[in-house]
């Protein structure tokens, strides 16, 4: 390809909301633009590069029995409905409208549409296991979208579903899938761990996310520094040891104490004659995440912040007390909703390590004392501020966990059952028993692995692609196109190189030779061949490892050799 005829339109300036260094790099070396908040154009060298990881993506997918198919981007509400997630997925969903008013929702994700179809089509234990997967477009309306392709609203997927007949099956389909994982991102030559995750929203049991570590990643990765240990989670999932968050002091038995008149802070310590930093209050909040309590201290600053974490209020309903114990085990009961399987308590350590505090007891007027959040809550139910930091001891070892950034490139989920009986996906197993499909679901984000490489692999004067998936893997660059020695042997190499079967561009735009050397840098090229004068007298050419910066003379002669 030649640069004159290239669509590359670099930029000098970068616009002031790029903040992070994929989303500068890709928009300075002409890669994406922007058409509206969280959603782009992918230009020609973005769109090669997009292509390599994709066929990575299917190489590896294929190579353990997936079979590529391509389903529709909108979804029907019936099929959203019946899973139950039309009410519950919140307003990252695009929904919309036809001209009858029939409800859709463009797809964030493919659970619904893949279980109804595999229910129509599968009725035997002979037609399982089945891998079906696509790469697709899918849509989120993030609630901040930003960093370019890292968060977009618009984004590619590949999206993995299996089917199996139990879950001895889903166990393997999974594993086949976390080896599929790592070789895709080895083969994208990104430094990356696979870490035990929360499953969220989503709903399951199993699931590990592959997280390619750079500073700019949004997730925290906690990690065992012992090599044969191996313990990895994301934060949101390390749990502490309850022993780290109750702190010394005697316990004493959990009581109900009457505080006539009191609501306020103030009120309730003077009548209890306790310090306002003993009480604690709980609340429940339903958010986009489910269903969450806020548990926090009585005085007002620990309040305010507790406040603005659970900002994504939805709604607030009130189930009684002894509801919730029931449910959640906890001995302490609080304000919350009805029917809260999903329920989870954000606290930090300080309120955890409380010993003999106050809390509401859901009536009026009447408070509990020698609240041990430690002690009273079921640690399972605790979540965010409790959970583990760099230094506490590794669950499986014991050793320091250590902490770094991570960009969530993929994920592996055991779903179970959860869509096959709320859609009613079921088989004949080999007995004539009817059964339920086991499933999974695995999503690798294409556009942000691509941004995520660039987050590894960048330097000041631009982009270092892994070769696997640069957009071209050479460029070369004639330093004068007045002279016609120059341009000839340019000429030659470039030939020579493709023939050869490399994708190499020759600069053959009329152009200085710092600015193609910066562009190059810039654009990012795993290699640059110069040819100059030197090349001229003495027949070599200047070749160049983006990254590497040695400049190294090859005989022209011997360029395709050396550098395929
Ligand atoms: P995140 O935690 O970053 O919001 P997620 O857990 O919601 O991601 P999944 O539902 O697991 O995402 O989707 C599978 C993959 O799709 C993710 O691992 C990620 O690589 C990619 N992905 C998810 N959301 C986006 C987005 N808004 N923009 C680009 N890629 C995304
Ligand atoms: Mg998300
Ligand atoms: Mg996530
Ligand atoms: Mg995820």
């Amino acid at each position: 390809m030649r640069a004159s005829q290239l669509f590359i339109p670099t930029l000098r300036e970068v616009p002031a909301e790029a903040e992070v260094i994929s989303h500068k790099l890709l928009l300075r070396a002409g890669f994406i633009r922007k058409a509206a908040a969280g959603v782009y154009t992918l230009l020609p060298l973005a769109w090669r590069v997009i292509k390599k990881i994709e066929q990575i993506v299917r190489e590896e997918m294929d190579r353990e029995g997936g079979q590529e198919i391509m389903m529709p981007v909108i979804q029907p509400a019936e099929l959203w409905q019946e899973s139950g997630r039309w009410d519950v997925y919140g307003p990252e969903l695009f929904r919309l409208k036809d001209r009858h008013g029939r409800d859709f929702c463009l797809g964030p994700t493919h659970e619904e549409i893949i279980t109804d179809l595999v229910r129509h089509e599968i009725s035997s234990y002979r037609q399982l296991p089945r891998l079906l997967y696509q790469i697709q477009n899918k849509y989120r309306d993030e609630r901040r979208p930003r960093f370019g392709l890292m968060r977009g609203r618009e984004f590619i997927m590949k999206d993995l579903y299996s089917f199996d007949r139990d879950t001895a099956g889903l166990d393997e389909s999974y594993k086949k899938m976390y080896g599929a994982y790592t070789r895709i991102f080895q083969r994208c030559g990104l430094r990356f761990r696979p870490v035990e995750a929360d499953s969220g929203a989503i709903g399951g049991k199993d699931t590990h996310e592959f997280m390619v570590l750079a500073e700019s990643g949004e997730a925290t990765v906690l990690f065992c520094p012992q090599e044969s240990c191996g313990y990895a989670a994301n934060d949101e999932r390390a749990e502490t040891p309850p022993d780290l968050w109750t702190a010394g002091g005697e316990p004493a038995p959990l009581q109900e104490a009457s505080t006539p008149g009191s609501h306020t802070v103030a009120q309730v310590t003077a009548a209890l004659g306790v310090d306002p930093r003993q009480i604690i209050k709980t609340m429940l909040y339903r958010t986009e995440q489910g269903v969450v309590a806020a548990l926090v201290r009585g005085d007002r600053e620990v309040n305010e912040i507790k406040l603005q974490k659970a900002a994504n209020v939805l709604r607030l309903e009130l189930a009684d007390a002894s509801t919730v114990r029931q449910i959640t085990g906890a001995r302490v009961g609080f304000a919350g909703p009805v029917g809260l399987p999903g329920v989870k308590i954000i606290a930090d350590r300080e309120v955890m390590a409380l010993v003999n505090a106050v809390a509401g007891a859901n009536r009026d007027e009447t408070h509990l004392i020698n609240v041990n959040p430690g002690r009273d809550f079921t640690p399972h139910l605790v979540t965010d501020l409790c959970l583990a930091r760099a230094g506490d001891p590794c669950p499986h070892c014991g050793a320091p966990l250590e902490a770094a950034r991570g960009i969530e490139v993929g994920q592996v989920f055991k779903l179970g059952e959860k869509y096959s009986r709320a859609l009613n996906a079921t088989y004949v197993d080999e007995n004539g028993q009817t059964r339920y499909m086991v499933m999974g679901c695995y999503g690798i984000g294409v556009t942000r692995t691509m941004a995520a490489a660039i987050e590894q692999n960048h330097d000041q004067n631009g982009i270092i692609w892994p070769v696997s998936i640069a957009p071209y893997q050479a460029v070369v660059v004639p330093v004068s196109n007045k002279e016609p020695a120059h341009m000839a042997l340019a000429e030659k190499v470039y030939r020579d190189l493709a023939a050869a079967g490399m994708e190499v561009v020759l600069d053959d735009r009329d152009e200085r030779p710092g600015v193609k050397f910066k562009d190059a840098d810039l654009i990012g090229y795993p290699l640059r061949l110069t040819i100059g004068n030197r090349t001229v007298e003495s027949g070599q050419v200047e070749v160049r490892r983006r990254g590497g910066g040695e400049t190294v003379p090859v005989p022209v002669d011997d360029v395709v050799e050396t550098v395929r």
